[in-house]
């Protein structure tokens, strides 16, 4: 197919595709599933060979958050049953991250609810980071603290921090329909931040929330912009208490098309699979390591996933490996100091032009449906004036709501009961 082998060359030079070619890939028919993993497998194995990151969540502080995200059950007038607890003592989370660790995982993410710490909030981070680093060797640690003030990203690199995560979640035109208290320009400043202060930028999106195609690829080509190291994909778990508990819009399908979507966009920036693994992507979760190169262990936020030990055995069972703290997750020309820029040249066509931010690392996501007409709609339009030689075609039926894959988190850090790693 045509389209596939342009995208597989530009992924190999690293160049954009064009935002036709984009939405082909979201266009793509069941019948040409398989082709389009494969084709973005072999750049995902370019770049990332067959290793898996692996990275752990500690929630140091979860629930009753003043802002109003409507695809989190953390925010403000959540009726979610989740878990409720202030700051983790350094000591707690350290023993929590101390879990992941062990399970495998070579980043810790330390997340926080709310809109954006204290300078209070950052020294008590600050300690959390030392504690965690002086114990475990050659630890990645990255904070998810929400929108930062100036001077608080260059504190935490001070601490020790490796990582400042941020998603944008979805495209500044429909920002506005998920979340009223903070603005996108608000995150794409906090993750500009985080670049400015030397650390590694972490920012992604939330897919499922209701947005068109055309949403998703803005997202993803103003991620692409932002220059991130790592780009998380989360899938909307629907949870029940929150304002998107209703929008069950993926399937299996439509999620590897999205992850393959990404890969082609952002080639050689680590793209991770985050929250709603389990829920949306159920028995084909092996097919998406071929695109993604890192996933998160255990459980998320305020949800459960999989047992630890069965994202393992799925890693090894499909062929991969999990990347051990010797190796180094991007490509050299990304590493520290000798950064070309993103993932691949801004010059490349198609790069959108939105600017280019909340916590959020792998929470559940969700908004009201408002399909785009046309271009790469939920309805199975057509691709407009691409390189379509795939042929679109309307694919998986709506997805069934599965309720029952949906389990809130009661174990783990802010309990008594040991964590899922
Ligand atoms: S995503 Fe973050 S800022 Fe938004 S409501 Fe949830 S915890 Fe608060």
């Amino acid at each position: 197919m045509d389209l596939l082998n342009t995208l597989v060359d530009k992924g190999l030079r690293r160049e954009t595709p064009t935002r036709g070619e984009a939405l082909a890939v979201l266009a793509t028919s069941d019948d040409d599933l398989l082709d389009v993993v494969a084709a973005a497998g072999k750049v995902r194995r370019h770049w990332f060979g067959r290793r898996v990151k692996l990275n752990y969540l500690v929630n140091l502080k979860s629930g009753l958050c003043p802002e109003d995200c409507s695809y989190c059950s953390q925010r403000l007038g959540s009726k979610a049953d989740i878990l409720k607890y202030t700051w983790l003592k350094p000591g707690d989370a350290s023993r929590a991250a101390a879990a992941g660790l062990a399970g495998g995982a070579k980043r810790v993410c330390l997340v926080a609810s709310g809109r954006g710490p204290t300078d209070r909030d950052v020294d008590r981070v600050s300690e959390t980071i030392r504690a965690i680093k002086d114990e475990n060797e050659g630890v990645e640690v990255c904070a998810c603290l929400g929108l930062l003030s100036d001077g608080q990203a260059e504190r935490l690199r001070a601490a020790g921090a490796d990582a400042y995560n941020h998603n944008l979640n979805t495209s500044e035109s429909t920002y506005g329909e998920i979340t009223t208290t903070h603005t996108y320009a608000d995150r794409v400043d906090t993750v500009n931040k985080a670049h400015a202060a030397g650390l590694s930028a972490c920012s992604g999106l939330i897919a499922g929330m209701g947005e068109s195609d055309e949403d998703l690829v803005d997202v993803v080509y103003a991620l692409r912009a932002l220059d991130p190291d790592s780009v998380p994909v989360n899938f909307l778990i629907p949870v029940e208490g929150t304002p998107l508990a209703k929008e069950w819009n993926l399937t299996p399908q439509r999620c590897l098309r999205i992850l393959a979507m990404v890969r082609f966009v952002c080639p050689d920036i680590e793209v991770r699979i985050a929250g709603g693994r389990e829920v949306h992507l159920r028995t084909m979760q092996p097919l998406a390591l071929h695109l993604a190169n890192s996933i998160f262990l255990g459980d998320y936020l305020t949800t459960e996933g999989q047992a630890g030990k069965a994202d393992l055995e799925m890693i090894a069972d499909a062929g991969f490996e999990v990347e051990g703290t010797d190796q180094v997750t991007l490509p050299e020309h990304r590493r520290a100091g000798g950064s070309e820029g993103g993932c691949g040249s801004h010059e490349g066509a198609g790069c959108g032009s939105h600017g280019g931010g909340g916590c959020g690392a792998a929470e559940e996501a969700g908004r009201g449906p408002h399909a785009g007409a046309g271009c790469g709609s939920h309805e199975g339009g057509g691709v407009c004036g691409t390189a379509a030689q795939v042929a679109p075609a309307a694919s998986a039926a709506p997805a069934e709501p599965r309720t029952d894959l949906v389990a809130l988190r009661h174990r783990g850090a802010g309990t008594d009961l040991a964590p899922n790693a």
